[in-house]
């Protein structure tokens, strides 16, 4: 669904246009939540890259066959492709599939092209650090994105079951320095972004736990390569702290940050007002099931929430519905236990077996070698069905129908994001105009997650998609700023790493 105009820049087209080099000129860059792609705009013997992940495959590949059958080079990239590259050859009219990093692969895939003799595959991989391409924010639209991106680490060094990115990008954490990424977010700031999302896999990689089972374990190696990752974040948010005042940044973290007032407080410093917990299940059998038992459940896990709002951090919650110990009275418990825990923000997906994660190879074992099929495609291969006919949930359930579990989910949004909740959380903002932009947003954010994510009738997903373009456009506006275009880079203060930028722990 294109919506005109979108929350967040797609990093990614950002980063392979840094990656492009100039002899090919400025790639054009077309996000599909704005617009749709124009075919007359591919010609003969021009290079497109698409990227995707598992939710977009389908859409991918239509884009893929019809840019091939105009004469281009077609070239796939991103997590599904990289998964699944015969796909991309087989179904999307690929010439060429990049799979893993595309910082370095990109650039030898188009001179292949160029030279007319694209390999089928190039391989990525996980690249260091500090051979991640700056994004080409020169190129962005800016009037039509809310949020920028800036990603500060890649890979994740936990291993839940549902989530793929440990195994994508790793376990082991790439941390851009903080010269770099202080650079790209001046940069945004001076062409009027204000606000901007940290687009980490987990923004808090080395948690107090690590620290001292290292110390405890005597391993200095190991033990002064944390700190150095450790010291490299405070860095970070020290230099954001120093930017201008009306900049807010949003992230991604493990709840294990509570357990660090020192990092909560540098975040606040660095006007790092809002994070995504994955939260998943508010009983310890729901984070057994996903191997989140580092999570914590309970009065325990509503006053680790809490922590992050006494320190000036917002939450966004994340929860899961649809696990094997959910019971029907499991949703209304993690409704009431989003709002006790003072989430500002909170989002309810219901599992899925997504391609690359544990829980997925799981399933696609037990359908065994003739799984069911749904219009022709084996539902091992979800995404290839048609998005009308798809399945909302792939498992069975040992107590509710797959139905139950949706309209119960659907009916956890529903009094999540109701008026008179929204205007109560809007209670720590203290103008009326700030408070009506809450609710805005909120409703926004409702609309376009959950009406047209989990709900079956088509109305109510044709009318939220009215309802969030057109209450998008006044939204946009608030996040704006100014351009700054003499906005200087702060310097670091405290003293630096030998090699912040190399700093890696071993997988
Ligand atoms: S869900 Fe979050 S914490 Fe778990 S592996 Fe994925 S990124 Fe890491």
């Amino acid at each position: 669904m294109s919506f005109g105009t979108a929350v967040i820049t797609p990093r990614w087209q950002y980063v392979l246009a840094g990656a492009t080099p100039k002899s090919f000129g400025d790639p054009v860059l077309v996000d599909e939540t704005l617009a749709q792609v124009r075919p007359e705009s591919i010609e003969a013997q021009d290079a497109v890259g698409i990227g995707i992940h598992t939710a977009n495959a389908l859409r991918g590949y239509e884009i893929g066959k019809m840019a091939r059958e105009r004469g281009a080079y077609v070239i796939f990239g991103g997590i599904h492709a990289t998964l699944y590259p015969e796909e991309a050859l087989e179904l999307g009219g690929a010439h060429a599939v990049v799979k893993g990093d595309g910082d370095i692969a990109w650039a030898k895939a188009l001179a292949d092209c160029r030279a007319g003799s694209p390999k089928s595959v190039y391989v990525g991989g996980q690249i260091e650090a500090s051979d991640f391409v700056a994004a080409r924010w020169d190129l962005v639209p800016r009037s039509r994105y809310m949020w920028a991106s800036v990603q500060t680490v890649r890979g994740c060094p936990k291993h839940c079951s549902f989530c793929s990115v440990w195994r994508t990008d790793g376990q082991r954490p790439r941390q851009r320095a903080s010269d770099v990424v202080i650079e790209e977010i001046v940069q945004l700031r001076r062409l009027g972004f204000r606000f901007i999302a940290l687009a980490d896999d987990n923004f808090y990689p080395v948690t107090l736990t690590d620290l001292s089972l290292a110390a405890k374990q005597r391993n200095t190696a190991r033990l002064n390569e944390l700190e150095s990752i450790r010291a490299e974040r405070f860095d970070l948010m020290d230099r954001l702290a120093q930017l201008p005042d009306d900049m807010v940044f949003f992230t991604q973290i493990t709840m294990e940050a509570a357990e660090d007032p020192e990092f909560l407080d540098a975040m606040k410093a660095a006007r790092i007002k809002g994070a995504l917990v994955g939260v998943e299940s508010v009983t310890p059998e729901g984070l057994k099931d996903v191997y989140k038992d580092f999570n914590l459940a309970g009065e325990n896990l509503t006053e680790r929430l809490r922590t992050f709002r006494r320190h000036g951090v917002h939450v966004l919650g994340s929860f899961i519905f649809g696990l094997p110990s959910d019971r029907p009275e499991t949703f209304a418990a993690t409704a009431a236990a989003a709002i006790s825990a003072d989430c500002t923000f909170a989002q309810f997906v219901m599992l899925s077996p997504y391609p690359g994660t544990v829980d997925f190879n799981r399933w696609e074992k037990s359908l065994g070698d003739d799984p069911p099929t749904v219009a022709g495609v084996p539902l091992t291969r979800r995404w290839l069905i048609p998005q009308s006919l798809r399945p909302k949930l792939y498992w069975d359930h040992p107590v509710m129908s797959a139905e139950e579990i949706r309209s119960r989910t659907q009916g956890v949004w529903d009094s999540f994001y109701s008026w008179g909740p929204i205007w109560r959380r809007s209670r720590f903002i203290k103008s009326s105009r700030g408070r009506l932009a809450f609710v805005l947003i909120s409703r926004i954010y409702r609309l376009m997650y959950a009406d047209t994510g989990i709900a079956t009738d088509s109305a109510r997903v044709t009318w939220s998609g009215r309802w969030a373009r057109w209450m998008a456009k006044p939204c946009r506006s608030l996040f704006a700023g100014s351009p700054m275009p003499d906005l200087q880079v702060p310097a670091a203060r405290r003293p630096r790493l030998e090699s912040p930028s190399l700093v890696s722990l071993p997988s």
